[in-house]
């Protein structure tokens, strides 16, 4: 084949390499930008709803005892069974802090709640003391969210979630017929906790504030108080799905 020739088929074959070449370089730089533009399109918003139940005290700490003999602890984790189960059966998931007769301590049950990355916790407690269901949200003073927040302050960005969440909590209790208080404290765990967090204190019903209408170990009594906590939680789910 004559040289002139073969340079001609030569350059051709260039030109066309470089046309190639040019129309892959177009299609990878599409393929990428889109890739880019779909790395940037935030995903569909896909958080699994969970919830942390704590049930307070365990093993040698008792926490209070009730004129009926019954323990607090014994309370609290009676109550956090009834409540897992319904919403369970509603198929939200639960984490718990404890499932036995165990001690835990406070920094453990935090450690165990934030790793949930839960929606929300609740912290379960009893007392004879008062009337009906005390909601306790951190005292702690709301601030914006902080990437390194100190241990027992953590739950300071989480505030103000957490007072809605004892708004929410409040409407379903009062729904079902009982009394609440509304207050904060300042609580080791609840403190520590990066969700939104209330410490539940269910105290007997009363009559007027006085007579005892309803008894901490009334089953009947703890299924109302379990499902009203349960139905403040499903509505705490469809409003948090909500954009
Ligand atoms: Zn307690």
């Amino acid at each position: 084949m004559p040289v002139r020739l073969e340079i001609r088929l030569f350059l051709t074959g260039c030109k066309r390499t470089l046309r190639l070449n040019r129309q892959i370089l177009a299609f990878a730089t599409l393929a990428a930008l889109s890739t880019l533009a779909a790395a940037q399109v935030p995903p569909a918003p896909f958080t699994r709803f969970v919830v942390v139940l704590d049930a307070a005290h365990g093993g040698d700490d008792s926490g209070g005892r009730f004129k009926s003999g019954q323990s607090e602890k014994a309370f609290t984790l009676a109550l956090n069974v009834r409540l897992r189960s319904l919403l369970a059966a509603r198929g939200i998931a639960v984490v718990t802090t404890r499932e036995s007769d165990a001690a835990v301590d406070p920094n453990r049950r935090a450690e165990i709640a934030n790793h949930a990355n839960a929606q929300a916790c609740l912290s379960l407690h009893a007392s004879e003391t008062g009337g009906g269901i005390h909601l306790f949200a951190s005292s702690l003073a709301p601030t914006s969210a902080v990437r390194f927040a100190a241990w027992k302050t953590a739950q300071a960005p989480w505030v103000t979630r957490s007072l809605a969440l004892a708004g929410v909590l409040n409407s379903s209790l009062q729904h079902a017929g009982l009394a609440v208080t509304l207050d904060r404290t300042a609580l080791p765990v609840v403190d520590s906790m990066t969700c939104p967090a209330i410490a539940v204190e269910v105290a007997p019903e009363r009559i007027a504030g006085k007579q005892i209408k309803s008894a901490l170990d009334d089953p009947a009594y703890q299924s109302r108080v379990a499902s009203a906590l349960a139905a403040a939680l499903l509505e705490w789910r469809s409003e948090a799905r909500q954009p």
